[in-house]
C-alpha cells in the first residue's frame, strides 16, 4: 500500500468536485481529485440543464474562460409560457440580454462537466481516475482517505461523491426526508433543424395531449428536456416505451423526435444530518449532503455555493461555520423544491381545486397567471443571506 500527502482531497469528479478543485486552485491551494470512473466513462444523460446566473458568476471568477464558455455553449431561452387544459394562462417574452449578463445558461450537464475538466487541467488540478474512495477515517490533525491501492494523507477532504456517497457513511452521516410518490419521466430529444422548436420554457397543466397528465419542456443548446408527470397508475417505463407514439402531438409536424436519452426518478428531498464529521477535517458538498427534486433547480446550482463555501472554510479553517450555514441553506433549498413539487402533485383536492380557479381567472387577472406560471418551480428566493441558494 502506497502512502501520499496532500493539501486537500475532493472525492468525485461530478460537478461539484470539478468546481470545488477549481476553487481551490483559485485560492493558490493545491487540489487532488480522486474519481472512481474512468476518464472516458460515459456521463448520464436527462440530468441539470439549468445554471443560474450566481452559478455563473462563480464559475468565472475562478476561470473566466469557463465563465464565458458555460454562456456559449448554453442558450437563453426567451419566453415562458404555462398553459392549463390545452389553453394559454401565461405568455412572458424576455427582452434579449448580451452574453455577459446572460441570466442563466441552458445547457446538457455532461458538457458543462467537460468544460470544467478542460478548466480544471488549464488550472493544474490533479485528476485520478479509476480511484475509488473505499474509506475514510479522520483525527483532529486531518483525514486519511483510502482507495484500493494508496492511503491520501491531508489536512482536509471534501466529498462530492453523490448520492451515494462513501465518504458521507465512512464519517458515519446519514440522509434525511422524503422521496416524491409520483414518478417523473425525463426525457433528451436532440434539434432537429428542419424542425425548429420555439425558444420557450412551456409548462402545461392537465395537458390533453398526454391525456391530462402535467408536462415541462425545456429548451437547451442542442435540444429539448420534456419532464412527465406520471399518474399514479403509470409505469414509467410503459410510457418511456412508448414515447414514439406521443412525442409527435407535442413536437411541430414531422419532427425527428430523437431521443438521446431517457430516464425516470421518484425524486428524493433528503439532507444529511451534518455536513462535517466529529473534527472538522471532511466536509460534504453537492448530492453527497442533499438531494433535491429538480424543480427551480436547486440541486447543482446549489452543489456550486457549497464548493464556494467549502473552499472558503478549507482556507480559513472554518468548517464549523461552513457545516452550519449550508446545512441551513440545504434545509431552505429542500424547502423551496418541496413547495414546488407539492404544486405540482396538488396533493389535495383544496390544491387542485385552487389551479382550477386560477386558470379560469387567469384571462382577468395577471397574478393568477402568473401564480400558474411560477409556483411549478416553487419560491425564487430560498431566504438564504447573500445567495439564491
Ligand atoms: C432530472 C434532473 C434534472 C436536474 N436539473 C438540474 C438543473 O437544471 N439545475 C441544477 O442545478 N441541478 C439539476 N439537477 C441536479 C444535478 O444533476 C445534481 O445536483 C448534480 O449532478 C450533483 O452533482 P455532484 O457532483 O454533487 O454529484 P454527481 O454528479 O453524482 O457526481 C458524483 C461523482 O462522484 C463519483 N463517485 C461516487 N462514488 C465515489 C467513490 N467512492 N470514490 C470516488 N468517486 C466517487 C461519481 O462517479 C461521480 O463522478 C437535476 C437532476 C435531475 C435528476
Amino acid at each position: 500500500m502506497y502512502t501520499t500527502s496532500t493539501p486537500v482531497i475532493v472525492v468525485g469528479a461530478g460537478p461539484v468536485g470539478l468546481a470545488t478543485a477549481l476553487l481551490l486552485r483559485a485560492r493558490g491551494l493545491a487540489a487532488t481529485v480522486l474519481e472512481a470512473a474512468a476518464e472516458t466513462a460515459p456521463r448520464p444523460g436527462s440530468r441539470a440543464i439549468f445554471l443560474h446566473r450566481q452559478s455563473l458568476a462563480t464559475l468565472a471568477a475562478a476561470d473566466p474562460v469557463l465563465g464565458a464558455e458555460l454562456v456559449g455553449n448554453g442558450l437563453v431561452w426567451g419566453a415562458r409560457r404555462t398553459s392549463f387544459a390545452g389553453r394559454d394562462v401565461h405568455h412572458r417574452a424576455y427582452i434579449p440580454l448580451p452574453a455577459d449578463r446572460a441570466p442563466f445558461s441552458s445547457l446538457p450537464q455532461p458538457v458543462m462537466e467537460e468544460l470544467l475538466r478542460a478548466a480544471c487541467r488549464r488550472a493544474g488540478v490533479e485528476l485520478c481516475w479509476e480511484t475509488p474512495v473505499t474509506g475514510v477515517t479522520t483525527s483532529p490533525d486531518g483525514v486519511q482517505v483510502r482507495t484500493p491501492d494508496t492511503v491520501f494523507g491531508a489536512a482536509y477532504a471534501v466529498g462530492c461523491d453523490g448520492a451515494r456517497s462513501a465518504v458521507r457513511r465512512a464519517i458515519g452521516v446519514r440522509l434525511h426526508g422524503p422521496r416524491s410518490p409520483h414518478a417523473f419521466l425525463v426525457l433528451d430529444l436532440a434539434d432537429d433543424a428542419a424542425h425548429p422548436l420555439p425558444r420557450e420554457r412551456a409548462f402545461h397543466y392537465r395537458d390533453p395531449r398526454m391525456a391530462g397528465r402535467n408536462v415541462l419542456t425545456v429548451p437547451f443548446r442542442g435540444g429539448l428536456r420534456v419532464d412527465v408527470q406520471c399518474r399514479p397508475d403509470d409505469d414509467p417505463d410503459v410510457l418511456g416505451g412508448a414515447a414514439a407514439d406521443w412525442l409527435p402531438a407535442l413536437l411541430p409536424d414531422g419532427h425527428a423526435c430523437s431521443v438521446t436519452w431517457s430516464s425516470h426518478y421518484r425524486f428524493q428531498q433528503v439532507v444529511a444530518d451534518r455536513l462535517t464529521d466529529a473534527y472538522g477535517r471532511v466536509l460534504l458538498a453537492g448530492e453527497a449532503g442533499h438531494l433535491f427534486a429538480p424543480f427551480g433547480a436547486r440541486g447543482l446550482n446549489s452543489g456550486i455555493a457549497d464548493a464556494a463555501a467549502a473552499t472558503a472554510a478549507v482556507a480559513t479553517g472554518d468548517v464549523a461555520g461552513y457545516a452550519r450555514a449550508r446545512h441551513r441553506a440545504a434545509v431552505l433549498n429542500r424547502g423551496a423544491a418541496g413547495r414546488a413539487l407539492t404544486h405540482l402533485t396538488a396533493p389535495t383536492p383544496w390544491h387542485r381545486a385552487a389551479q382550477r380557479l386560477a386558470a379560469a381567472a387567469a384571462p382577468r387577472s395577471g397574478r393568477a397567471g402568473r401564480w400558474l406560471d411560477s409556483a411549478p418551480y416553487g419560491p425564487r428566493d430560498a431566504g438564504i443571506p447573500g445567495s439564491r441558494y
